[in-house]
């Protein structure tokens, strides 16, 4: 193992860092990032990107955003809350390519939408 100084990527659903969790693919461990959240099933691989786990095969998100200089994927590394935007960074080391998205709500309950049928008297 190389110590990488990259943080964990965050959930590009849930905005929550994600964990530590070797799978094996192909029969090979493999060092990949999941999302703690129930019935998520998202994942991170370095250098792939965000994926799924969908009858044993990875399945990755098409959204991908690419780093320019290395075409390398990059991940989710914050999500400013007052300013609904998401923060993606090259996880090469010394990159320091960026793209910011938003504003972009964060995924929420329908809370409002059971409000307004309250109202509906
Ligand atoms: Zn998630
Ligand atoms: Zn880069």
């Amino acid at each position: 193992m190389q110590g990488s100084k990259t943080t964990k990527p965050l959930c590009n659903r849930h905005y929550t860092r994600m964990s530590d969790s070797p799978i094996s693919i192909n029969n090979r461990p493999v060092q990949t990032y999941r999302c703690d959240i129930v019935n998520c099933g998202r994942y991170f691989l370095e250098g792939e990107g965000y994926f799924k786990i969908k009858d044993g095969k990875l399945v990755f998100d098409d959204q991908l955003l690419i780093c320019k200089e290395h075409e390398e994927p990059l991940s989710l590394a914050k999500y400013s809350y007052s300013k609904q935007e998401e923060l993606w960074v090259c996880r090469i080391e010394g990159c320091d390519y960026e793209v910011r998205i938003g504003p972009k709500s964060v995924p929420a309950p329908d809370a409002t939408r059971s409000s307004l049928d309250d109202m509906r008297l």
